[in-house]
């Protein structure tokens, strides 16, 4: 039977980069660039509530660093390294092997190197923590403030897909094989936008990352901005999965689907060509959506331009009686 540190040694021990110091010790040590700031970030999942039992374990090393990521790539912030921690209900090796294996390809990718963590066993079910670090210049990270009535919103990505995905899986619709196969990658292996949001410093304004659906995103940006939004539903970059998905479901998939793990930005309208020559210095798409105005309130415009009456909400983990 492996020991604690047997399974850290195995799958979560990796050589550090030179002048860093990782997993072994007390502490991991890194730098910060001088005039850089450090942006950190969080994320919890939870077996049956962020993630179904038996999804495929690479898959889920993948996402539980994708959403990190993600957060930053919302900042601005160029990765530096990240720390795990894991509640693990039993020791079962080849789940590890391929947790593991997802969680370092991903890191690799990124130039986000594992360097600490922590692994306890769990009582009941599978908890996975991670918190990744990362450094921007403090006048360059996109404030959810910064947005600015005229600002273009953009949206990075598709939209959609993740919902649809979902809901196939947990049962609320109909068994559809090919459609599932056509969106299951974007709810569980999500790619963060990190080059994006490094090519847009100096560009956008404000971001946020697409965790609870559009909507409810662009609300936090608005709310931090004291400002409101106009969008256009008609020019949408909705994931091609969708198509024939009956109206209300698919605007609750694109308005208010989450998981999307895509950059909702803001940034002038001068610098249209900047934000197109970003995406694609980044081989990002990026799709203009609707602009910030000073007057507060979210309107979403039908393809007939008339104001939608009634608006998917987003995904909350405490919603109001
Ligand atoms: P401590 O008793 O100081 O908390 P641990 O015995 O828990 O130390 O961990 C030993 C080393 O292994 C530490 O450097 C810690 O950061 C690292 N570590 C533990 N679990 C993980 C994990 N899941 N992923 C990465 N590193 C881990
Ligand atoms: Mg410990």
């Amino acid at each position: 039977m492996a020991s604690e540190f047997d399974l850290i040694a195995r799958y979560f021990t990796r050589a550090a980069p030179a002048g860093l110091l990782g997993v072994g010790d007390d502490c991991a040590l890194f730098s910060v660039p001088p005039g850089e700031q450090v942006a950190t970030s969080t994320d919890l999942l939870l077996e049956g509530r962020h993630f179904f039992s038996d999804v495929d374990p690479t898959a889920l090393g993948h996402k539980a660093l994708a959403v990190n990521l993600s957060d930053l790539a919302a900042m601005g912030a160029r990765p530096l390294g990240c720390v795990l921690g894991l509640a693990l209900p039993r020791v079962d090796e080849p789940w590890l092997a391929a947790f593991a294996q997802g969680f370092h390809a991903l890191a690799d990718a990124h130039g986000c190197p594992l360097i600490g963590g922590d692994t306890t066993r769990s009582a009941h079910d599978l908890a996975i923590s991670v918190t990744v670090f990362g450094a921007v210049k403090a006048d360059q990270a996109f404030l959810r403030s910064a947005a600015r009535a005229g600002d273009d919103i953009w949206v990075s990505g598709e939209l959609g897909a993740a919902d649809l995905a979902y809901r196939l899986l947990d049962g609320q619709y109909p068994a559809d094989p090919q459609r599932l196969a056509a969106t299951r990658g974007a709810l569980e292996r999500p790619e963060p936008q990190v080059a994006l949001g490094l090519a847009l410093r100096g560009i956008a304004h404000a971001a946020i990352d697409i965790s609870d659906g559009l909507l409810q995103d662009l609300g936090h940006v608005l709310a931090a901005s004291s400002a409101g939004a106009t969008l256009r539903y008609a020019d949408m970059p909705v994931a091609a999965a969708l198509a024939g998905l009956a109206e209300a479901p698919l605007r609750r998939a694109v308005l208010g689907g989450g998981d999307v793990y895509q950059l909702c930005f803001t940034a002038p309208a001068e610098r249209r060509e900047a934000v197109l020559a970003a995406a694609r210095a980044a081989s990002a798409r990026v799709t203009r959506v609707g602009e910030i105005r000073a007057e507060p309130g979210l309107v979403v415009l039908d393809a007939g331009g008339r104001p939608m009456a009634e608006l998917p909400r987003g995904f909350d983990h405490f919603p109001a009686a």
